[in-house]
C-alpha cells in the first residue's frame, strides 16, 4: 500500500481517508493518478488535464472514497459490483463495507502490477442473512458471502476450518487468482507451465472437494503446499498460491514506502521472498507477537511453493510486458 500525504497540509493519510484528519480538507482517491486528491466541498475535483471528477456516489454506503467521472455516478470499483445488498438488508448492508473496501485494496495492487481489471470481471457480493452464499469464481464472477466481513463469524469460521489466516481481503486475493488463472493460463505453453508446478485441472473438482472434506490434507502437506487447503485441487494450489503472491508483494511494497526496509535490488521473486520477505515477515511476526497478537504471516514457504510462486510471479510478468 502506497504511504499518502494530504496535499493541503502534508499529513500523513490512511487509503481510506475521506477527511484530513489535520486540516479538514475532504478527500477522493484517483486511480489515474494513483494518490488521494483533494475535493472541494461539492466533492469535485479539477485532475492537471482539466477534467472534473467528483466523488463516488456510495460514500455514505460503502465509504467508497474513490472519484467518478460524472456527477451523481459511481467510481470504476464501484462499477465491478454486480450485485450488493438491498437497502433492507441492514445487516448485509454493514457487512458490503468491508468488503468494498477489501475490494478497492485488491485493485489498487493489481493497478500497479499492470493487470487489466474490467469486464468479464465482475463482483457479486451477497448477503447471507437470508440465503446461502458460496464464495468462489465462476466466468469472471466472483462471489463473495459478505457474512465473512463479520469478525465473529470469519473467526469462528477460520477455527472451524483450522485455517491460521482468514480475511477479507484474503478471499479476494484468492478468488482473483481463479479469475487471472482464468484468464491468463490458456495457451498450451503456458497450460503446460500451469500443470508442470500445480497438477491437471481438469481433475474432477467436486470429487476433490468430497475427498478434501473427508479426509483432510494429505500427511507431510507442509513440504509442497502453502495451506491445507491448497492440496484440495490444482485450481485451489494456484489461487492460494496467487494470493499469497499479493500478500508478499503488497506487505513488502509498504514496508519500503513506509521506510521500514530499503527498495529490494533483485532479480526474481524468489530472491525476493528469500531475501527480502523471510526476514521481514519473521521481524513482523515477533512484532506481532510483542503486542499479544498472533504472527502477521501465520506461513513456512517449502522450496517446490518458491517455485510456484515465481510461476505466478512470472505469469504476472508475461501478461503484463
Ligand atoms: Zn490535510
Ligand atoms: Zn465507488
Ligand atoms: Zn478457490
Amino acid at each position: 500500500m502506497n504511504a499518502f500525504r494530504c496535499r493541503v497540509c502534508g499529513s500523513e493519510l490512511f487509503f481510506e481517508n475521506s477527511v484530513c484528519v489535520s486540516c479538514g480538507t475532504p478527500l477522493g482517491y484517483s486511480r489515474v493518478e494513483h494518490d488521494i486528491v483533494p475535493v472541494d466541498v461539492a466533492g469535485r475535483y479539477v485532475d492537471p488535464d482539466g477534467f472534473i471528477w467528483h466523488v463516488c456516489r456510495n460514500l455514505n454506503i460503502s465509504g467508497c472514497t474513490w472519484l467518478a467521472r460524472f456527477e451523481g455516478g459511481q467510481c470504476e470499483s464501484c462499477d465491478l459490483t454486480r450485485v450488493r445488498p438491498n437497502d433492507a438488508d441492514l445487516e448485509g448492508l454493514g457487512n458490503f463495507v468491508p468488503a468494498e473496501r477489501a475490494k478497492r485494496q485488491l485493485i489498487v495492487e493489481l493497478d500497479r502490477l499492470g493487470l487489466v481489471v474490467g469486464p468479464p470481471l465482475c463482483f457479486d457480493l451477497l448477503s447471507s442473512t437470508n440465503q446461502s452464499v458460496t464464495t468462489g469464481h465462476d466466468s469472471g464472477v466472483i462471489t463473495i458471502d459478505l457474512a465473512e466481513g463479520d469478525d465473529a463469524y470469519r473467526e469462528k469460521v477460520r477455527g472451524k476450518m483450522d485455517e491460521p489466516y482468514r480475511t477479507m481481503l484474503g478471499h479476494f486475493r484468492h478468488e482473483i487468482g481463479h479469475y487471472y488463472q482464468w484468464q491468463l493460463v490458456v495457451s498450451p505453453d503456458e497450460t503446460s507451465r500451469f500443470r508442470a508446478l500445480f497438477g491437471d485441472e481438469t481433475a474432477d473438482y467436486q470429487e476433490a472437494i468430497d475427498r478434501h472434506y473427508a479426509e483432510g490434507a494429505p500427511a507431510g502437506w507442509q513440504d509442497s503446499f502453502i495451506s491445507q487447503y491448497a492440496t484440495m485441487h490444482p485450481h485451489e494450489d494456484f489461487a492460494e498460491t496467487w494470493a499469497h503472491h499479493l500478500h508478499i508483494r503488497d506487505t513488502i511494497d509498504t514496508a519500503v514506502r513506509f521506510g521500514l526496509i530499503d527498495d529490494p535490488d533483485v532479480d526474481s521473486f524468489r530472491q525476493l521472498v528469500i531475501e527480502v520477505w523471510m526476514p521481514l515477515s519473521t521481524a513482523l511476526n515477533i512484532v506481532n507477537r510483542s503486542m499479544g497478537k498472533d504472527d502477521l504471516y501465520p506461513f513456512v514457504i517449502p522450496a517446490p511453493v518458491l517455485d510456484k510462486l515465481d510461476y505466478v510471479a512470472g505469469l504476472v510478468e508475461r501478461a503484463t510486458a
